[in-house]
């Protein structure tokens, strides 16, 4: 469905984007969500465990990993690998898995390719079952992951942190839980990760409404039938469902909602841009093929590739890679038509190509959706990185289905809610079911997302030390903080496409510098202010930010629309090289051995 950029009247589209963006832009931007309370206070309850009871624990240990998804997992590993056993995870979940484990909802998969999504793939000796693979399976990995390594033993699930304070007179930090445990750790990573605290959308009434609710982060199968595998949800038959918002996990879990309720509504503020998937088994006589370390080069080549760098071949193929090769493609013609390789030419290929790309996916809404209203709501006017770009090939398909009506809100979003359903445009939608699907709060303050904060040297906490942005070494190591190590992807490669790569490298480099800790047996390793600030200062360089840009319809990519100040900047950069310019930086630093920037205390 390719669309030639001379067919787009490029400062018409302009236009209708600016109008579509100014619909919603709001004042209270980040501020319009709610916090899980009232009626939907148990969205922080884990429902998938009965929880045990079990004695307190009194112990000292060498490292401390909050969080068991795949930050805390892969960090585990590396560890392992370099020597170091003696590692405790520390979950509030009852089982590994972080997002993998709370997001059970239909339909769930990830649609980054699983050869590089899912770490440690040939340390674990797995081979994926599709190039695109669905959340069971990638639980599974997790849980993989926690046996091959053995750190299950010893991790404390269902357990929450209520506080962490370093002790400088014995070097650790002292963390106390809900469980009663008081724990004495040497070195504590912080896998926390940035998208697990459900946010409700700030609609009035919302606590009102007296039918079946829930997010879609703790979908409830007792209530709709059906499982994670995507069986029929049979008890929906009957009912009229409603859910709000149209984000990638909405676009994941409608088309088996449609499938299965009497009539479903859905309440869209703003359409999300749907490319094609296609996905397709993987043949493993093919995977044996491939030689020692092709996961690593995998990910590179993507990373290369999606970064717009250069590469022989591009090995996942998919519409990550497409985006960037678009615009590289598009400099070159560009540079070798005789126009100055500069930033001005970059931006006008980032531009074209990305007008022609939203016409194509615009174009792809016609050709699927049957109803010319519906296709008209569904189809997206920004740029395709305002948002998360989402791909599947069964969402539009849905609205296809007379029982299911799109209830385009125009980007004002819905109206209010009463105790019998939904008003939008002063027209009532009568429902047995509510579904949330307004995910995740992002750009929120540490502690409330977490629950905690963490208190450092002379009792400095965390988020008062961040109050006006992080402040990092490689988005890991913090001034004020020995021994701590933040397992991110913020002020270090910010690769937002493939998100385990982050930990996949910087895992690496934390495992070295715990090992050469107790190699020295030094009781604290902390970077120098002069280091940090220097590292920031080189972040704040970074002029690689296109995701963002005027014309972007709000969301939680661009602060929700809201002018980006130095704290937004701060907590969203990364190495101005890029993604892999930063994980050779990385490499070499750890490689040279002398850890510069970190004092060892001796
Ligand atoms: P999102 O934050 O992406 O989407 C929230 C949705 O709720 C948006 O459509 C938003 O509209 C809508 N909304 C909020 N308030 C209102 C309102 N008052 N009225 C109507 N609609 C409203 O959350 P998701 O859970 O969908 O996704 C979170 C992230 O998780 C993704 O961005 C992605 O990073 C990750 N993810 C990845 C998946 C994958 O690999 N495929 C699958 C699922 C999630 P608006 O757009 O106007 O703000």
């Amino acid at each position: 469905m390719a669309v030639q950029l001379t067919e787009i009247d490029r400062e018409e589209l302009r236009q209708r984007y600016i109008a579509e963006r100014d619909k919603r832009l709001r004042s209270d931007g980040n501020e319009q969500y709610q916090e899980p309370s009232g009626r939907f206070s148990n969205l922080l309850d884990d429902p998938y465990v009965q929880t045990a009871d079990r004695d307190a624990i009194h112990e000292d240990v060498t490292v401390l990993i909050v969080g068991a998804g795949f930050a805390g997992l892969v960090t585990g590993a590396r560890l392992k690998q370099a020597g170091i056993h003696d590692v405790r995870l520390i979950d509030k979940a009852g089982d590994v898995g972080g997002v993998w484990y709370w997001n059970r909802y239909p339909g769930a998969m990830c649609d980054t390719a699983a050869m590089i999504y899912l770490p440690l793939l040939e340390e674990t000796g797995t081979v994926p079952s599709a190039k695109y693979v669905p959340a069971p399976e990638i639980h599974a990995h997790a849980k993989r992951i926690a046996t091959t390594f053995n750190l299950y033993d010893g991790a404390l699930l269902s357990t929450g942190i209520t506080s962490i304070e370093w002790d400088a007179a014995i070097s650790r930090y002292i963390v106390h839980t809900d469980r009663g445990d008081v724990l004495r750790a040497r070195h504590l990573a912080m896998g926390t990760g940035p998208l697990h605290r459900a946010k409700l959308p700030g609609i009035r009434g919302l606590q009102s409404f007296k039918g079946h609710a829930f997010h879609t982060s703790r979908w409830d199968y007792d209530f709709t039938g059906g499982d994670p595998t995507g069986a029929l949800m049979e008890n929906l038959s009957d009912k009229r469902v409603g859910i709000i918002g149209t984000g990638a996990t909405s676009v994941q879990c409608i088309p088996h909602l449609s499938r299965a309720a009497k009539e479903l509504f859905v309440f869209q503020r703003t359409p999300s841009a749907i490319d094609e998937r296609n996905n397709h088994a993987i043949d493993p006589e093919w995977f044996g093929t491939l030689g020692t370390g092709w996961q690593r080069e995998w990910m590179m080549n993507f990373t290369t590739l999606q970064t717009m760098g250069f590469a022989d071949e591009d090995l996942v193929k998919d519409g990550w890679t497409d985006i960037s090769l678009r615009i590289r493609d598009r400099v070159i013609e560009k540079i070798q038509a005789g126009e100055s390789p500069g930033p001005e030419t970059l931006l006008a290929a980032y531009e074209e190509s990305d007008d022609e790309k939203m016409s194509e996916i615009r174009a792809r809404v016609d050709s699927i959706v049957r109803n010319p209203q519906a296709a008209e709501g569904l189809k997206p006017w920004y740029r395709q990185l305002c948002k998360r770009p989402c791909f599947h090939d069964e969402y539009l398909q849905s609205y296809n289905n007379p029982s299911t009506h799109l209830i385009d809100t125009a980007g004002k979003g819905v109206e209010r809610i009463d105790e019998t359903g939904v008003w939008v445009n002063g027209v009532h939608y009568e429902l047995d079911c509510l579904i949330i699907a307004s995910g995740f709060e992002v750009g929120t303050s540490y502690t409330r997302r977490n629950g905690y904060d963490v208190a450092g040297r002379e009792g400095q906490l965390l988020s008062d030390y961040w109050a006006e942005g992080m402040h990092t070494l490689h988005g890991i190591h913090v001034h004020g903080f020995p021994n701590m190590y933040i397992l991110g992807a913020a002020q270090a490669a910010n690769l937002i496409s493939n998100i385990p790569q982050n930990y996949v490298e910087n895992s690496v480099a934390i495992a070295a510098v715990i090992a050469e800790a107790e190699r020295m047996g030094s009781p604290a390793v902390e970077v120098t202010k002069e280091a940090e600030d220097a590292w920031i200062e080189l972040i704040t360089s970074n002029t690689r930010g296109l995701r963002g840009g005027e014309d972007c319809t709000p969301g939680y990519y661009n602060n929700e629309g809201k002018p980006v100040g130095r704290k937004e900047q701060l907590n969203s950069s990364g190495h101005p090289g890029g993604p892999i310019a930063f994980f050779n930086h990385l490499e070499e630093w750890r490689a040279a051995g002398t850890f510069a920037g970190l004092t060892f205390t001796k």
